[in-house]
């Protein structure tokens, strides 16, 4: 698991924690340590100790598979192998039962190769192999949602699995559990793999089909006179928290799609040509009329729960400070867009709503794998029990405009270590 650089911990653990945090990290000391790590960063199966070679390489792992598949063979093999099964974008997953009053944990379902005997070698994707204890375990993923292989898995009740939306899991997470975050990184990686294996089909040079190569990281045009080897894609996305510093307010905006009362950082994608910098500048203009000069990067998360057509966005956070201060919304990007004084967006910070929206999430993971409970729909997210009826809140932690926010109305608190964003960017890419 991702460790930040010492100097960045005890910058942090000096810094003010929120009131409801504050209670909870007396319980679990590592709570700020796992606040470094972006939710869908920190996959541990791509820890830098995990170095595969020998038998866990992508090339030997892969001919042990095909040797396994082809015996029709149980789980007695070396290195030991364990799938991850997709439907629809959905990870297989079961829940623990919750232990005294904290709420189930979820994991994902691992199952043995030999529960997809009808599916080729190809189909599978190789995630990597496991660290420390694990060594010698290879992890793989595999989308089920239009295969014969894997009938049967995820009904919920007898075998406790089911396939869970990831956005659901998402929320279901307790942010203090360094394991689960773990697992939710995975979940993420293996996810935007098989996405882009569905998105990259034919070749976008000569327009043949392509196949998998390289244990599926990679794949290749199957046109000889081509033979282009396509890479695993990711789209960067910047997203700002415009700050107005004079008067020590940030500008918040609300798109059409969100749910009621959540207000966020404006976001947008980079144009071709243009610097991360010069896209910060530009959308703020397009979006809210807003003039911005001074940029300052703050940290960046892998968004794999976006659109299917983007297999996995790159969320790059920014603080970015006002010129000019009359907004004019663009209507047809942002439903409004408002100046708010740090004191409010400090009162939305509800630590306690988000709490109450893991618990439920985590009961309702739970009951799915049970059986019991059949809805998927999850459109609301973490706004799913929201009794105080706060005037506004903002997107909970695992989300990056969370910690972009969270950071500006922290910044200098009274009697603490103040970290202005350019000492966070000399310290830490958090
Ligand atoms: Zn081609």
């Amino acid at each position: 698991m991702f460790l930040p650089p010492l100097q960045t911990l005890i910058l942090r653990l000096r810094r003010p924690l929120p009131k409801t945090l504050t209670r909870r990290a007396r319980i679990s000391p590592a709570m700020s340590v796992n606040l470094q790590t972006h939710a869908f960063a920190g996959n541990p199966l791509r820890s830098k100790l995990a170095r595969p070679a020998g038998p866990c390489s992508p090339g030997s792992a892969l001919e042990t598979l095909k040797s396994l598949l082809a015996a029709g063979a149980d789980e007695a093999s070396s290195p030991g192998f364990k799938v991850l099964a997709f439907r629809k974008g959905r990870p297989l997953a079961r829940s623990l039962e919750p232990v005294s009053d904290t709420p189930p944990r979820w994991r994902l379902g691992w199952v043995p190769p030999s529960k997809f005997n009808d599916s080729s070698v190809g189909d599978f994707v190789y995630l990597g192999p496991g660290s420390e204890g694990d060594a010698d375990t290879v992890y793989w993923a595999i989308d089920v949602s239009s295969s014969p292989s894997g009938v049967g898995l995820g009904g919920g009740g007898d075998d406790g699995l089911c396939f869970v939306e990831l956005r659901t899991l998402m929320v279901a997470t307790d942010w203090a559990d360094t394991h689960t975050m773990g697992e939710l990184a995975i979940a993420g990686h293996a996810r935007a793999l098989l996405e882009w294996h569905n998105v990259s089909r034919f070749c976008g040079h000569c327009g043949a089909s392509t196949v998998p190569i390289e244990a599926g990281r990679r794949k290749q045009c199957t046109n000889e006179s081509c033979k282009k080897r396509i890479y695993p894609r990711v789209d960067p996305v910047v997203i700002m928290l415009v700050i107005d510093k004079a008067n020590d307010r940030a500008l918040l905006s609300r798109q059409s799609r969100f749910v009621p009362r959540m207000w966020s950082c404006l976001a947008g994608f980079i144009e071709p040509g243009e610097s991360l910098e010069e896209a910060v500048r530009r959308e703020t203009w397009e979006e809210t009329g807003i003039e911005v000069g001074e940029v300052v990067y703050h940290s960046s998360q892998p968004w794999p729960v976006g659109p299917n057509s983007m297999p996995c966005q790159l969320m790059v956070g920014f603080f970015a400070y006002a010129k000019s201060f009359e907004i004019h919304v663009d209507k047809a990007e942002l439903e409004d867009a408002k100046w708010h004084s740090r004191e409010d967006v400090r009162n939305a910070l509800t630590f306690a709503e988000y709490e109450k929206a893991q618990r439920t999430a985590a009961f309702k993971v739970n009951q799915m794998c049970k059986g019991v409970e059949k809805g998927q729909n999850f459109s609301t997210d973490f706004n799913v029990e929201s009794g105080e009826l706060a005037q506004m809140f903002i997107p909970g932690p695992f989300a990056i405009a969370h910690h972009l926010i969270s950071s500006w109305v922290h910044e200098g608190a009274p009697g603490n270590t103040e970290l202005l964003p350019k000492q966070l960017n000399s310290v830490s890419n958090l």
